[in-house]
Formats: C-alpha cells, structure tokens, sequence
C-alpha cells in the first residue's frame, strides 16, 4: 500500500510549503491517521510512542482553522513542562513560517509573569502554548481569554496528569466555550486520560499507533485444549515457561472467576479484574499487579481496557476472540520496549474458526504447540518478587513518596533497592517491598512514624 502524503490530504497551500521546506515527504502512522480526521474538525483522543510526529499532527490541525487577520486567541495548546511548550512553539512556528503575521505566545511558569503580560496587553495571541498553572494564573488575572478558543490540544496528556495537573486543566477548558475542537494526545493510555476525555471531548475517535512489534518479538503459540481441560493447560503453560508476570484474558466474566478461582487453588498469586469492581478496587487490583506483588492477572477486554502494564511477560488467551483485531490487540501487551514476550493462545474444537480468522487477518500461518499437563513439576507456583504494603494515609495528609522511602531507608533500616513502585491516593499509599525484606519492613514501620505521626500499616 502506497503511503499517504500530505498533499494527498486537504491541507492547505501555505502549510504544504512549509512541510516541504522542513524535508518531510512521507507522513508518520499517526500522522496520516489523524490529520484527515483533525481537518474534518473531529475531536481525537491518539497514542503513539515519543518521537512519532504528533505535534506536526495537531499544528497543522490548529494552523488550518486559524485566521490571521482576527487578533483573537483561536488556539491553545497545554504542554506539562516549559522544555515541551518551547519545543511545541518552535515547531508550531516552523509550520507557519508560510502563513502571514501570526501570532504565537509561550505561557509557562518559572519565568516572570510581567513580561508575558506587557505581552498580552499589546493584542491577543492567535495561538497560546503553556503549561496549565501559567495559563490558569492569566484567566485569574483576567490577562488571556480563551472564550474565542476554537482548537485546544492537550499534549503529553499522560504526563500532564501525573504531574497532577488535572484541576488547572479543568479550569482552563471551563473558561472555554463548549463548541470548539479537542485533540488529546498521549504516550500512554492509563484509565485517568479515558476519565478526562470523556469530561471535556465530545464523541472523540480513539487513534492508537501501537510501538512496531519488530520480527520474533512476540512468541506466538496455539494450543488445542478443550473447555475442561484449559485449566490443566494454563497451569502447565506457566510452570513451564514460568514469566514474571501474566494476563489471562477470557471472553466472560463467569470464566474469569473459574481461572482466578482454580489458580488460586493452585497456589499461584492472582487477581481477577472484574468490571464489576468499584473503583478503589480496581485500581488496588491494577496497582498490585503493575508494582509486581501479584503476578497473574485474569480479565475480560472490557475490563483490561486502558490497562497500561510495562513488561509483561505473558499473556495467555483462555478463550479466542471472535474478533481477529481483538487478539491482536490482547497480545501486542507483551513483547514491549525491546522485550521478548510471550503468547499463548488455548483453542478448543470449537473455536477453530476464530484461529483461522486470526491467521487470516495476520497473514501468518498460526504455529502449534502441545502442552503437558500430566508431568507438571512440583513447587513452581511463581511467587511474586513484591510485597505491597498499606499505609493508612495519604495525599490528604501530605504525604509524598520521599517521606515513605525516608521512613523505610532511614529507620527501618532497608536500602532504596528494596522499596518498589510507591502509590499514593488520598487517604491511602501503597508501596511495594521486595518479598525478603517485607517483614522487617512491616514490622518497623508499624513501630516507627511517617512524617512525625503513627500511621496503621499493614501487608495486602
Ligand atoms: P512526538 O511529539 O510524537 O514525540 P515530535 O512531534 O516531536 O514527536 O516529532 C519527532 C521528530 O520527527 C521531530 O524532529 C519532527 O521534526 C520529525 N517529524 C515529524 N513529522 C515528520 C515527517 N512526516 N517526516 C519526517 N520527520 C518528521
Ligand atoms: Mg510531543
């Protein structure tokens, strides 16, 4: 298939002049998925690694509503760091270089307010790039006005969020009007961006460009197994391969609870996502397996959407999907960031027609494999390297990870090699220990204080 161009799209001339000036002739995947979509005038939630060309995406999205001769403010762009928002004009700029007088202003904390405002007193910006907490102290000043604000682009949306931006960002699109469009765009797709789309965009189109699966990254494996024996089957799968960590994928609920339960009963380490689970439930059950103290994971696709786990080692397909995309989609969790990554697929009599789908729609013939499951070796029930350890305390009392890793190094005595990922929420913090070191690390904490103050703790 011949790739796309841009001039194969409806972007205009003057735009068109500057891609060829910087050297571009071919679009990147997501460019060429989204910009069709951004000139429709299409709100757009897209995720596509560093380095893909997203801001090309949305400068041509912005630039092409824009017009010149109206010194209103028609486009905002919300960065997370000063660094991004300079790299984002500069690029911006580049693009217009064609289009006469426009006007671009760079918003971002750390530097004096006074010349950004002499700035804004002049006239409006067509084009505002910043971080939230500038912008947001420019609508309290009343020194910027978004009301005529008709592209808002939030980039590196993920990072943004997890630098706790998320009421500026509130803030900010409340000063806007309703009618206008939005383009997030993101590395990652954690449940907190699905959050935030859903309150300011409307009927976005989800675009993901997932990272290349260079040749041999993903093992792919298929296994005839009828409905009574997968059991048997997923129990011989992980003690022969034995990965780290694992997500069991099956079509329904109810076999979900017949992994989880069965699993369990085998002593492995396991949780079930459920979409039935409240919401502090879920995120205690992702946060546990993403900090490695519980190493299998069983979910239906519903309930795994927007999971965003590094490294996983495996992920095994309980029931096939209907849906050949589907499966892609479940198995292009593994084998990330360089990693090799494994994945297996049961199959049973029945569901023989969804595989030829799959190889079909993979253009790969599918390679088969047996398991054993009469010589499964004793005592390889995979413990999890982590422990997590509950604190009764959180954001809400100020605590911030160095006061849990000061507690743990300091006091009880542990090396920062031992403490895992440390979640902190509101009234709770979650923190993960190496499982050698989660006794002492238990009992000293309970012993001890956090911040000046006795805090209950206690191993999850
Ligand atoms: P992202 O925001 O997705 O991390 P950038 O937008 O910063 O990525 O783009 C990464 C690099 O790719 C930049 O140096 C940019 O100039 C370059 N680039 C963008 N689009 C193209 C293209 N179509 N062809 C060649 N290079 C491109
Ligand atoms: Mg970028």
């Amino acid at each position: 298939m011949q790739a796309l161009q841009f001039s194969d799209t409806a972007i205009t001339t003057p735009l068109l002049q500057s891609i060829v000036a910087l050297g571009y002739t071919e679009m990147t995947p997501i460019q060429a998925k989204t910009i069709p979509l951004i000139l429709e005038g299409k709100d757009i939630i897209a995720k596509a690694k560093t380095g893909s060309g997203k801001t090309v995406a949305f400068g041509i999205g912005l630039l092409s509503n824009l017009d010149a001769s109206v010194y209103e403010t028609q486009a905002l762009v919300l960065c997370p760091t000063r660094e991004l928002a300079d790299q984002v004009s500069k690029a911006i700029r580049s693009l217009a270089a064609f289009i006469p007088n426009i006007k671009l202003l760079t918003l971002c904390g750390g530097v004096p307010i006074r010349h950004q405002l002499a700035s804004l007193e002049q006239h409006a910006p067509h084009i505002v790039v910043g971080t939230p907490g500038r912008i947001k102290d420019h609508l309290i000043r009343k020194s910027l006005d978004l009301e005529t604000v008709r592209v808002l682009v939030l980039d590196e949306a993920d990072r943004m969020l997890d630098m706790g931006f998320e009421d500026e960002i509130s803030f900010v699109v409340a000063e806007m009007v309703e009618e206008k469009q939005t383009l997030l765009f993101s590395a990652t797709y954690p449940e907190s961006i699905l959050a935030m789309s859903e309150h300011i965009q409307h009927e976005p189109i989800e675009i993901s460009i997932d990272e290349a699966h260079e040749e041999g990254q993903i093992e792919q494996l298929f296994f005839k197994a009828e409905e009574q024996d997968k059991p048997q089957a997923v129990v011989a799968l992980l003690s022969k391969y034995q990965p780290d960590s694992t997500v069991i994928f099956c079509n329904t609920k109810y076999n979900c609870q017949i992994v989880g339960d069965w699993l369990t009963q085998q002593g492995y380490s396991v949780l079930v996502l459920n979409g039935d689970l409240e919401q502090r439930e879920r995120d205690q059950v992702l946060l546990r397996f993403a900090n490695k103290s519980c190493s299998i994971l069983v979910a239906t696709d519903v309930a795994a959407r927007g999971l965003d786990i590094k490294d996983l080692s495996a992920v095994i397909t309980y029931d096939l999907s209907h849906d050949p995309e589907v499966h892609i989609h479940r198995i292009g969790r593994t084998g990330r960031a360089g990693q090799k990554g494994l994945a297996f697929s049961l199959c049973a009599g029945n569901e023989l027609e969804r595989a030829k789908a799959i190889a079909a729609y993979q253009n790969a013939d599918l390679k088969w494999d047996k398991f054993n499951a009469t010589r499964i070796p004793k005592n390889t029930t995979l413990k999890p390297a982590m422990v997590t350890l509950v604190i009764d305390g959180g954001r809400k009392s100020k605590i911030r990870a160095t006061d849990i890793l000061g507690a743990l190094t300091g006091e009880a005595g542990l090396s920062g090699s031992e403490v895992g990922k440390i979640d902190i929420f509101d009234v709770r913090t979650y923190v993960a220990i190496k499982r050698a070191s989660a006794n002492i690390a238990l009992t000293r904490l309970q012993q001890g204080t956090i911040k000046g103050r006795k805090l209950r703790v206690k191993s999850l």
